[in-house]
């Protein structure tokens, strides 16, 4: 009897976590569907040609404002190609490290983009922790590769416009950053190149000439860039923090969502409104006929 009684609690027991099972999966809900105002707002972004490629080494190194703002209020297609996974950065909520915890931010970088509209990209580049300079990062990743995936990159998205947040020097920091500038400013060189990576071009690709490259600047590491930026006329400021009225935030709200995604990070931003200025300096391509935000769109210019 007793030994019944046992065996009826243990089918009872597997017949409940199979109805567990079966409610979890089909607890599955087909994608949200977007409300009137977010069509409307994808279908003016149809009408918006130009796209923006910004180029960083790692999750979490991307300027989620200035992907909001290029997104959904300059509606440009934008992209971010982050060169590694973060695979070799610290994990602050679970135990997983090395090949698992690239896997997390991967997903992490998906969602952020998903909340601010932009498009990811990665390389073949390995996070191995932190790099004293980009010889060194070149050296472990093989240059030729990796400079091989951000033209890819650029054949396959086609920016009119190229964005690194970092420089290709030093004052960078991690050999990584640096690494990110300097292939970022050679691809741009080689991208409509046709002799460069031809096998790309047999693969179905087409040469891409983007057609200006700026680094974005920031007072965390130049503290007069304002003031810079007033004079100097390679240097230019936008304004990111628009509120859109359509979307019922703003850039800067949409921003502090999208970072708030690097959960492994630790990552809580705050959602913020008013004026918010970004800098850039042209590095590369011709002038901008005006120093207005028309820089973006090749349509425009
Ligand atoms: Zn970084």
């Amino acid at each position: 009897m007793h030994h019944r009684l046992s065996q009826a609690l243990r089918l009872a027991a597997l017949a409940l976590a199979t109805l567990q099972f079966l409610t979890t999966t089909s607890a599955q809900r087909p994608p949200a569907q977007p409300n009137a105002a977010e069509i409307l707002h994808k279908m003016q972004k149809l009408n918006v040609l130009g796209s923006v490629l910004y180029i960083v080494a790692h999750p979490d190194d991307e300027n989620t404002k200035l992907i909001a703002w290029l997104a959904n209020g300059k509606k440009v297609r934008t992209g971010n190609l982050s060169l590694t996974r973060g695979d070799g950065g610290q994990n602050l909520i679970g135990p997983e490290l090395g090949d698992a915890l690239g896997i997390i931010r991967t997903q992490e970088l998906m969602e952020a983009r998903r909340i601010d509209g932009g498009e990811q990209f990665f390389t073949r580049a390995v996070d191995f922790g932190y790099s004293k300079n980009a010889a060194e990062s070149f050296e472990k990743w093989g240059k030729q590769e990796v400079l091989s995936d951000v033209v890819r990159v650029i054949r396959t998205f086609r920016p009119d416009v190229i964005i690194t947040r970092f420089a290709p020097d030093r004052s960078a920091g991690h050999g990584h950053h640096e690494a990110s500038a300097i292939l970022a400013e050679e691809a741009f060189d080689l991208a409509g190149d046709p002799k460069a990576f031809p096998e790309q071009l047999e693969q179905g690709l087409e040469v891409w000439q983007p057609r200006r490259l700026f680094f974005n600047g920031s007072t965390w590491w130049k503290k007069d860039l304002a003031d810079i930026a007033k004079s100097d006329p390679d240097w230019f400021s936008v304004d990111v923090g628009g509120y859109d009225p359509l979307l019922g935030l703003s850039y800067t709200e949409i921003a502090g969502r999208s970072r708030s995604m690097h959960k492994s990070q630790g990552f809580g931003a705050a959602e913020t409104r008013g004026e918010s200025l970004e800098y850039l300096k042209l590095i590369k391509g011709d002038r901008p006929p005006n120093r207005g935000l028309r820089t973006f769109s090749r349509g425009s210019i």
